[in-house]
């Protein structure tokens, strides 16, 4: 008995539309298949744990079989079953209407990224690869008859009794002349192991050689047991990955097989890991890596894979977690994330949201504990994992309000402190006189090493602040705690950069200073240094050159935003020169009495400052050499 019959469709014809949508992304048709399959065998499951089922089940197991000759590839299963009745109702109509939903809302989306898992087109994606889809179908409902369905990727198709003796499904797919690339075994099982690796039910594709000891124990010349091949089935995936799993039945060690499992070509340790589990408001389970950063943030980007069930669906989790969580690794399995909805839809999306400052707090609070169990190998890890908080800290306030309480700052001397902590030890001491108290640091300690050394030597506190990130985060600190304020420990003298109320008293007499001011500003350029007199300690150097903290945060700014800032691109190079008044050099220049030697002297301190910053460059270098030596003389 033949049926033909009509699939129930609006669109006249919308397998072209199927074909044409998402071109780049043919090979999911093998994910939706396979995933059908395994769907399949879940619910004969069900049915026996409910007592619906009387008959014993098999082992579950799902098989991808490729024939080059006939050109055709069969996904097959040993679950439920159709009637030809379901056939009826689940792919002549339902299905159909999904998948013809699905096509018309988004053929004209920007097809590539603007869908997040593609999923939705479900059984009809087949018809992206094959002209011709059977479905040979056998219900484990007792005494039901096989049913054959075939489509030849027009809405006509034909029903009709078969003979199958096991229950489960065949779908067969007729592979196009266009297509014929996948009847290779290599692009299937890439594809499989893309998609398919973690799925729940054993997915066979072919079978393997093993080398194994002979059974019969025939041995060879040396009496040692000879090999044989020995052929067995070939299992794509673990059907249990580690993220399924309890995380009290797991071990380090088993994050970290995970982890290789991952990412084999991954040759580093990941530094710790972090396994989410919820059931509600939402569901969701995952494990998360921090992986040990390397220079270049960018290719650690999207290393997040994003599963629905087990099933891969996209390693691109743009939207779904927090930017600065994209510098994680690892899996994130959420049946409750919508798959077949754009990118930007996706942002709005309640359980999106939900889901994101989910993990964010679970990363903060995994973070919080192990600051708190183990000071001291947090602060071992700290410059692994220190890029990843500051970015969170500057990107996510709620990340921020959290991760305040375990940021570490070092000082010069390896001393880890909170900011906290830090503030409270210098607060009253480097106070200045309108009541703020300045934290003092250096990005170079090496190149900022006598600035550091005043600074210390004075009793005050040096922190060492670096990264990308630590201009952004100054700032962030100091919007946020208002009586603070940073300053970069060669901004200008120390007396400076903190003032107090008594000031050094002076050797020179105002009228004195003037005149000095004047003869440094007769042989200096004016415009590039700006002569101050200080009254320094008479230990302090003769000569200081800095270059203010504004001006230098302005040009780093500047320099990562890529130069945007036109305002201060012909901003031009300019420094403070502090001449030390109580200095004997300084008295000395004063008593000169010819412009040549004054001039002479002047040069040579200055290029002593520039010398001591490392400004002193090229043919001035060379003009200071000589100098000296003449000087010497
Ligand atoms: P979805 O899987 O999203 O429901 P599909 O178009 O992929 O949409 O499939 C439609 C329906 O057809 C399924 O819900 C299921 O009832 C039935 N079906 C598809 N493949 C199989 C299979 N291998 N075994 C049993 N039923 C299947």
């Amino acid at each position: 008995m033949k049926k033909n019959g009509n699939i129930n469709v609006q669109t006249e014809n919308i397998f072209p539309i199927i074909k044409q949508f998402l071109y780049s992304d043919h090979e999911i048709f093998l994910r939706e298949l396979v995933s059908n399959a395994v769907d399949a065998t879940q619910k004969l499951k069900t049915l026996k744990t409910v007592g619906e089922l009387d008959t014993d089940i098999n082992k579950l197991r799902v098989e991808v079989i490729l024939n080059k000759e006939e050109k055709t590839i069969t996904i097959r299963d040993n679950g439920i079953g159709m009637t030809s009745e379901e056939v009826d109702k689940y792919i002549n109509q339902i299905a159909f209407s999904g998948a013809e939903e699905f096509v018309n809302k988004y053929k004209d989306a920007d097809k590539k990224n603007s869908i997040i898992g593609h999923f939705g087109l479900g059984f009809y994606s087949a018809f992206m690869v094959a002209k011709e889809v059977e479905i040979i179908s056998k219900s484990q409902t007792p005494k039901s008859k096989p049913v054959r369905w075939v489509c030849d990727g027009s809405p006509k198709f034909t029903m009709e009794e078969v003979k199958k003796k096991t229950k489960g499904t065949d779908v067969v797919l007729h592979i196009a002349e266009d297509s014929l690339d996948f009847l290779e075994e290599g692009k299937i099982s890439t594809i499989l192991n893309k998609y398919c690796k973690f799925l729940p039910v054993e997915i066979k594709f072919g079978t393997k050689k093993e080398k194994i000891d002979d059974p019969k124990g025939t041995k060879d010349d040396k009496g040692n047991i000879i090999k044989i091949d020995k052929e067995s089935d070939n299992i794509i995936n673990n059907t249990k990955p580690a993220w399924t799993k309890k995380p009290s039945n797991l071990k380090e060690e088993h994050y970290k097989e995970f982890y290789k499992e991952l990412y084999p070509m991954e040759f580093n340790d990941p530094l710790f890991h972090i396994h989410l589990n919820v059931d509600f408001p939402f569901n969701l389970t995952g494990i998360l890596y921090f992986p040990k950063l390397k220079n270049n943030l960018e290719v650690q980007k999207n290393k997040i894979n994003l599963y629905s069930n087990q099933v891969f669906i996209t390693d691109n989790v743009e939207n779904i977690v927090p930017e600065f969580l994209t510098l994680l690794h690892g899996v994130i399995d959420s049946p409750d994330i919508p798959l077949n909805v754009s990118r930007s839809y996706l942002q709005a999306d309640g359980n999106v949201k939900k889901i994101s400052s989910h993990i964010t707090k679970k990363v903060a609070d995994k973070l919080s504990r192990m600051f708190k169990k183990d000071r001291k190998d947090f602060e071992k890890k700290w410059d692994d994992v220190k890029v990843f908080i500051e970015y969170g800290m500057l990107t996510e306030q709620k990340f921020f309000e959290k991760a305040k309480d375990f940021a570490l700052y070092k000082n010069t001397e390896n001393h880890y402190y909170t900011f906290k902590e830090f503030t409270e030890k210098i607060k009253e001491i480097q106070k200045n006189k309108e009541g703020k108290t300045i934290i003092l640091y250096t990005n170079d300690p090496k190149e900022q090493h006598s600035f550091v050394k005043t600074a210390t030597d004075k009793g005050y506190e040096v922190l060492e602040l670096g990264g990308p990130l630590m201009s952004h985060l100054i700032s962030k600190l100091e919007s946020e705690n208002n009586d603070y304020q940073f300053t970069r420990v060669d901004a200008d003298i120390i007396d400076k950069l903190i003032e107090k109320e008594e000031s050094t008293i002076s050797k020179l007499s105002e009228k004195e200073q003037e005149k000095l001011k004047k003869i440094f500003e007769e042989s200096i350029d004016k415009e590039k240094f700006n002569v101050q007199i200080q009254n320094m300690s008479v230990t302090d150097s003769p000569l200081l050159i800095t270059q203010s903290e504004f001006m230098r945060r302005m040009k780093e700014q500047q320099q990562l935003s890529g130069g945007g800032m036109q305002m201060f691109g012909s901003m031009p190079e300019s420094y403070n020169l502090s001449v030390n008044a109580n200095h004997e050099l300084t008295s000395k220049i004063l008593n000169e009495k010819t412009k040549k030697n004054r001039t002479k002297l002047i040069n040579q301190l200055l290029d002593l400052g520039l010398l001591s910053q490392g400004l002193l460059k090229g043919e001035k270098l060379t003009e200071f050499i000589s100098r000296s030596v003449s000087l010497i003389k």
